[in-house]
């Protein structure tokens, strides 16, 4: 039987969560054509491959699918963007937090302006938009949602008010048409503006389009600390909108932030887990570190002073000595509720890269100011920049990770540590999530078993995002798959953040051999993928 590739000599974790057993992989075109319980050389002669991968004994599961990615922009500036896929990520859902490719002009340019790497779309349309992703080369499939703050900033910029019923309309038909394309949903970030401005009758009225072409609603909830209603409120409000709406619902990143809100990862986890016994379709999902990665502005400044302007309107106000004085105290206070200065680490920072990797006390200090008037300082030049912050706490982490209904993401975007994506001090997160998971929570610290740990990455997301064929090890599954040595797993550090992990050794895409013994191939069999 003649085939394009054959791995053999596997241990195959199937996604399901069931044991792991001895058996080798027929692959032909992109999808597997038949998995052989055996791995005896003399029974694989039948098949006459044209590529023969000997796992040495080596895990083999279903490519890792990143439910939450905001890879939107990139490959359009380094097609060989592979901090995902180095990680073992075949797929990512795209356009999370509010924040998404499309729909694009002068209103949404600012409100998607921190993932944009510099990069300026020329498209407009959702469709154009896939267009434009379809014909990119890229590393890893993507799927797209489309981003209710990019959506609502097209439409009514900065806007905060309520949208007027010709405005909700018009989210409606964008939206309604966005799905008929094939996008799996719509993504909010209430916490940050302008998704924030939209009351409860709007995010309704939009989720019940969702539901009504049976995508998902995903959410960064409006507070994940206490910098407006508080995490648990936040948790609440998301699950009455989608309870309202009937539409099914990923809580994005689900963490708790700060220490205001330590403790607090059993009394969320029940809310959710009465939500799913009243009925409600919602899980989570959750990136594997102690620190988060956010926007400067968004995380320290009032979302009354984000309101009604664009970025350059409130770097010329904070500019402002009256401003900056009446902003202080409460700058100051959102500073501490991070964990304070010392743990603020300047991520992206584009108007003065030396400060990329130092942290905001070490900044203050060497300029001799205080923090909340350094950072004011470094938000007058540059607004959108990005940090890191060390504010979780690791009970709550391990809590959130072990609930049966979170599932792995990253939260990151694929970059290459080298060409234009490798600038700034990224957060680890973009390039070992899921090795993170694999060699700190499964080897070292046995949070999860491993097979447990391999279905929150494949078949999990494969079923809430309604990925059919994928996230499996099964016939006529699309060959996404990655091969794996977990004790040899070395992921990144926030120290080393920007190194590819060692310890995965294979990963194909669409039947196409992406990674080779631990080295890309500089292919880019990356699909974008609708529903
Ligand atoms: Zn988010």
């Amino acid at each position: 039987m003649k085939i394009d590739l054959l791995i053999k000599n596997a241990k195959i974790i199937d996604g399901t969560s069931n044991p792991w057993y001895y058996g080798s992989l027929a692959v032909e075109g992109d999808e597997i054509v038949e998995v052989i319980r055996d791995n005896d050389p003399e029974n694989l002669k039948k098949y006459e491959a044209a590529k023969i991968i000997d796992a040495q004994n080596k895990f083999l599961s279903p490519g890792f699918i990143d439910v939450h990615s905001h890879s939107d922009f990139v490959f359009f500036l380094d097609s060989d963007a592979q901090s995902k896929l180095r990680q073992g990520v075949t797929t990512e859902v795209i356009g999370n937090c509010g924040i998404s490719g499309a729909p694009y002009n002068e209103l949404s340019a600012d409100q998607v302006k921190s993932f944009t790497y510099g990069f300026e779309a020329e498209w407009e349309s959702p469709e154009e938009f896939l267009t434009a992703l379809a014909a990119v080369e890229k590393t890893v499939n993507l799927t797209p949602l489309l981003g209710h703050g990019t959506l609502r900033a097209y439409v009514m910029g900065m806007d905060n008010r309520e949208a007027t019923s010709a405005e909700l309309k018009k989210m409606q038909e964008i939206l309604a048409q966005a799905l008929d394309l094939g996008y799996r949903g719509m993504s909010t970030g209430l916490y940050f503006s302008p998704g924030n401005f939209a009351d409860q009758s709007e995010l309704i009225a939009l989720a019940e389009v969702i539901s009504s072409k049976n995508g998902v609603l995903t959410s960064h909830i409006r507070d994940e600390g206490v910098k407006s209603i508080g995490f648990i409120n936040a948790v609440k409000e998301i699950i009455e909108i989608a309870e309202k709406a009937e539409v099914s619902l990923e809580i994005s990143h689900l963490k708790a932030f700060g220490p205001d809100v330590w403790g607090s990862s059993r009394e969320v986890l029940d809310l959710i887990e009465k939500a799913r016994e009243r009925g409600l379709e919602v899980t989570a999902d959750q990136y594997p570190y102690l620190a988060t990665g956010g926007l400067m502005a968004s995380d320290v400044l009032p979302n009354e002073f984000l309101s009604n302007k664009s970025n350059q309107e409130a770097m010329t106000e904070l500019k402002q000595e009256s401003v900056r004085a009446e902003l202080r105290d409460i700058v100051a206070l959102n500073i501490k509720r991070r964990g304070g200065a010392e743990n603020q680490i300047i991520a992206n920072y584009p108007a003065d890269h030396s400060l990329e990797g130092m942290t905001l006390k070490e900044i203050a200090d060497s300029w001799d100011v205080e923090p909340v008037d350094a950072l004011f300082k470094m938000l007058t030049e540059y607004l959108a920049g990005d940090w890191i912050s060390r504010a979780l706490n690791e009970d709550d982490v391990v809590n959130f990770m072990q609930y049966y209904a979170s599932m792995v993401s990253s939260d990151g975007v694929s970059l290459s540590n080298s060409g234009v994506l490798a600038s700034g001090n990224p957060h680890p997160r973009n390039y070992g999530s899921y090795t993170e998971v694999l060699s700190k929570y499964v080897r070292d610290k046995k949070i999860l078993n491993l097979e447990e740990a391999v279905r929150k990455m494949t078949s999990l997301p494969a079923q809430k995002f309604n990925l059919k064929n994928r996230g499996l090890i099964e016939q006529n599954k699309i060959a996404d798959l990655v091969i794996f040595d977990l004790d040899q797993i070395k992921s990144p550090t926030f120290s080393n953040p920007d190194f590819y992990p060692q310890g995965i050794s294979a990963v194909i895409v669409n039947g196409k051999i992406a990674v080779l013994d631990s080295e890309y191939q500089e292919v880019k069999a990356g699909k974008l993928i609708l529903s």
